[in-house]
């Protein structure tokens, strides 16, 4: 089927100032915000007499635990990045209440999809079903984050690029599921967002209205279209993140989302041999330091988890892409730091 845009449901999205003050006027009382001790001091202000949660953990046993806390609500607000979302829209989902997010900076396309992820077993499940009443894009708040989670959001944009190669790769080889048959018309979208974030460059690095809807176009994209294809993700991800969940797993380490899906972007791209130079310029152009020191790994870690990535691909079942053939050699990791370095400079601190 050829998918349009236009019949593609996006969940409801405001861009203004001074959103989250509001809140009382129009959000149901008792509300109960559910958001991240850190964050809090920031915001506590504008929301005098509401109920908080304080998203500690995202495991599953211990948010069903805690659904007391939400069924004496009338409302529920998301006030965060990707964990304290993610948690507003289970409770949301067990409790059945209406749901308004107000995410805190740009760092992850969570508040744009409908599903929570939950650990289980210490493996990630997306669950759920959360269509908030509207997504809030308060511009004093993204403004207010701190830019590299801002910027990092673009690891969740530009994977639209790594996601399409991949999926266009297991077409070629005749690999592509039974449920989920490549189509055009799909990566077509995810690409024109893509490269249309790729042409803002100058408006993300600033971070002004234009580039923050930029950005937030293709976010949103991501969300609903996984929906809107039948949960199917390969339009949108691919090799770079299952690079990300390699390194998570190997390492046991929590990285800023961006960073590394960034650098499982670039060695992605350098797998497919395609769009490597241009791709790198602009991560490195928007300060997201994709190297492993900058993430508190080495590039030890880095050449074990690629060395392992075929059979980490393989056995966690992941979607069949360039990750399942490719054979990552000593020379390709020298090739892929040298590359890097040769943007960023060698880790001197
Ligand atoms: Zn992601």
């Amino acid at each position: 089927m050829a998918f349009k845009e236009s019949d593609v449901p996006q969940f409801d999205t405001v861009f203004g100032r001074n959103l989250l003050a509001e809140v009382p006027d129009f959000v149901a009382a008792p509300i109960l915000v559910v958001t991240m001790a850190d964050l809090w001091p920031k915001f506590r202000d504008a929301l005098p007499g509401v109920d908080v949660y304080f998203v500690e953990s995202m495991e599953r046993q211990r948010l069903e635990a805690d659904l007391d806390s939400a069924s004496g609500a009338a409302s529920i607000v998301g006030l965060g990045g990707g964990q304290a979302i993610d948690a507003a829209k289970y409770f949301a989902w067990r409790a059945g209440k209406p749901l308004f997010q107000f995410p805190t900076s740009l760092s992850v396309d969570a508040v744009f999809g409908h599903r929570a992820g939950v650990r289980e077993d210490r493996l990630v499940r997306y669950v759920g079903w959360a269509v908030p009443e509207t997504v809030y894009i308060d511009l004093d708040i993204i403004e207010a984050a701190p830019r590299e989670l801002n910027l990092g959001g673009l690891g969740d944009v530009f994977c639209f690029f790594t996601g399409v190669m991949d999926w266009r790769y297991a077409a070629a080889q005749g690999k592509c599921e039974a449920k989920w048959p490549y189509d055009e018309s799909l990566a077509d979208i995810s690409l024109a967002k893509a490269e249309a974030a790729l042409a803002a460059m100058d408006d993300i690095r600033a971070l002004n209205d234009r580039g923050i809807a930029v950005m937030v176009d293709a976010l949103r994209w991501g969300g609903a279209s996984f929906h809107a294809a039948g949960w199917n993700p390969r339009h949108i991800e691919g090799v770079e993140h299952f690079i990300f969940y390699a390194l998570e797993a190997g390492t046991g380490k929590k990285f800023l989302h961006g960073q590394a899906v960034c650098l499982g972007l670039i060695l992605g791209c350098m797998m497919h041999d395609q769009r490597t130079d241009e791709l790198l310029a602009a991560v490195h152009s928007a300060g997201i330091d994709i190297r492993p020191e900058a993430m508190d790994i080495t590039w030890d870690d880095v050449r074990t988890a690629m060395k392992g990535l075929q059979s980490f691909v393989r056995d966690e079942g992941l979607a069949y892409g360039i990750a399942h053939d490719f054979d990552v050699t000593d020379a390709f990791l020298d090739a892929a730091q040298a590359k890097i370095e040769g943007a960023y400079g060698a880790w001197t601190r």
